[in-house]
């Protein structure tokens, strides 16, 4: 599903949009496709669904020592040359 940062073609607002499943023709904001009356009954699949707004937890793991000490090693590699070009007052 690709959400477009879009005016609405129901409501005019600019909001994260999606095309509509039941007319593809329109753009839809999440506000409109959740009042939309065809929700119930025409239309199956919904492009705003609950499911679609709750984004699944991405999980930040620590690194681990051995990978720090690459990144220190390349930071420290990356900054060798900069001090001599660099006067502090
Ligand atoms: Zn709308």
């Amino acid at each position: 599903m690709t959400i477009y940062w879009d005016r609405c073609d129901l409501c005019g607002q600019y909001r994260p949009t999606s095309k509509c499943s039941l007319f593809p023709e329109i753009m839809v904001d999440v506000h409109c496709c959740f009042a939309c009356p065809h929700r119930e009954g025409k239309c199956k699949t919904p492009v705003w669904r609950v499911e679609t707004l709750i984004q699944p937890q991405v999980s930040r793991k620590g690194l681990s020592d051995r990978e720090k000490e690459k990144l220190l090693k390349e930071l420290t590699t990356l900054l060798k040359g900069f001090p001599e070009t660099i006067t502090y007052e």
